[in-house]
């Protein structure tokens, strides 16, 4: 009898529990020098100029949409296959989600249907679009990029899945996931089912210096603690009337809460962890690959590759999945082989709390549709040939009773 065989799992090294451990031992378990190596090697990785670690990628969503100045009544685009959190983010704020559908080839927000909602309605409706770099495959983020300036919107990539993912521009050049040359801002997450684990944990990324401030503001309460920024004056300060010969600076314990801010910051031990991990992200990405390539080649002659046929160029392959019939059959026939495949996703446009918002069924039939066939195998650095092959032949069995 097999173990059990999930569809995702991190890969903890002794060289990743020795720098957790090193910086346990250190003084600094929060706000210390690992957050800095982890947002400077991550930065480096994706091509950003900035990079800022927070507490989860549903944090960094949410300081996303605060930091994009996003009010009640804002409206704003996304995708409904995609986690619940890449919509919620604008819920946060009191902006509308409006959700737009998929391309069947691609799994993946389909522009003309975003084109299509902007056309409908006077500029200015729309704030802003959230794409997602869904399963792993990179979204064409010029052509985005180049819809967003036509209507003044803003773009936040959720690159979740795609660490390490790039599409092709119309330059021939590599652009990959959240390398701030489209996107104004881009978030990652490290829960153990994405490329990179840190426990819990998420960056986001951005060629924006202002954005780079007010978000590194809105990790920590919204205070401020730099001279030439304060609003209160020195006398205040001081907390008694001072001549500025006597005082020029402001004294060393003042700062000011200057927003409403959170407290979504990492801790140096889960930094170090994350850090370490990014070391062998591109190693993960070149075995993802070759797991992608041994399951296109097993199933070529199936009709289950619907949204990935032929070669796709930069896909970092967070997921794999498949369109089938019977998707209920295969997933229950799987756990009984202890193969634990999952299903991405549930549209979000149905969740109740979004119907509650006034979504139904038949909104988006594209998204629906694909919902009632997809599943995703088990896809992880660290599955093993045996293991893959099990996968396979379960598939297969499946299907040839
Ligand atoms: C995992 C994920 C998130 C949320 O990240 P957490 O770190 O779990 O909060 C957001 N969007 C997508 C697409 C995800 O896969």
């Amino acid at each position: 009898m097999n173990n059990p065989i999930p569809y995702g799992r991190q890969h903890i090294t002794e060289e990743d529990i020795a720098a957790v451990v090193s910086t346990l031992k250190s003084d600094y378990l929060t706000q210390g020098p690992k957050i800095t190596e982890f947002e400077e090697a991550f930065a480096n990785y994706v091509g950003s100029e900035y990079a800022i670690a927070v507490s989860n990628g549903t944090a960094a969503l949410h300081l996303c949409a605060m930091a994009l100045n996003i009010q009640p009544g804002d409206k704003v685009i996304t995708t409904p296959i995609t986690f619940a959190a890449s919509a919620n983010c604008v819920r946060y704020c009191g902006g509308e989600v409006v959700f737009a559908d998929i391309d069947p080839d691609t799994y993946l927000l389909d522009i003309d249907n975003v084109r299509k909602l902007l056309e409908a309605e006077p500029k200015g409706t729309y704030k802003g679009i959230v794409p997602v770099d869904f399963a792993g495959r990179a979204v064409d983020l010029e052509a985005f990029k180049k819809l967003a300036e036509e209507y003044d919107l803003w773009i936040i990539e959720d690159s979740c899945h795609a660490p390490g993912g790039f599409f092709t521009d119309s330059k021939n050049q590599k652009q990959f996931c959240g390398n701030g040359n489209f996107a104004d801002l881009a978030i990652f997450s490290f829960h153990p089912v994405k490329h990179i684990a840190s426990g819990e944990g998420g960056m986001i990324t951005t060629n924006d210096e202002k954005l780079y401030e007010k978000l590194l503001q809105l990790r920590t309460h919204g205070i401020v603690k730099q001279d030439n920024k304060y609003q209160n004056s020195i006398d205040f300060a001081v907390g008694s009337s001072v001549s500025s010969d006597e005082v020029e600076n402001y004294p060393a314990w003042y700062m000011e809460m200057q927003d409403l801010g959170y407290n979504y910051r990492l801790t140096d031990f889960q930094a170090a962890l994350g850090n370490n991990q990014l070391k062998r992200a591109d190693e993960g990405i070149v075995k993802r690959r070759a797991l992608a390539s041994k399951y296109k080649n097993a199933f070529e002659n199936k009709n289950f590759l619907k949204g990935q046929s032929g070669v796709i160029e930069g896909h970092a392959y967070h997921l794999f999945i498949l369109e089938v019939e019977n998707r209920f059959g295969l997933y229950n026939y799987l756990r009984e082989n202890k193969i634990f495949a999952q299903i991405h996703y549930i549209p979000c446009h149905l969740m109740p709390y979004y119907r509650d918002l006034g979504w139904q069924e038949g909104d988006l039939p594209v998204a629906e549709q694909y919902y009632k066939n997809c599943i995703s195998l088990p896809m992880f650095p660290t599955l093993t040939e045996d293991e893959q092959e099990f996968v396979i032949d379960k598939v297969n069995s499946f299907y040839e009773d």
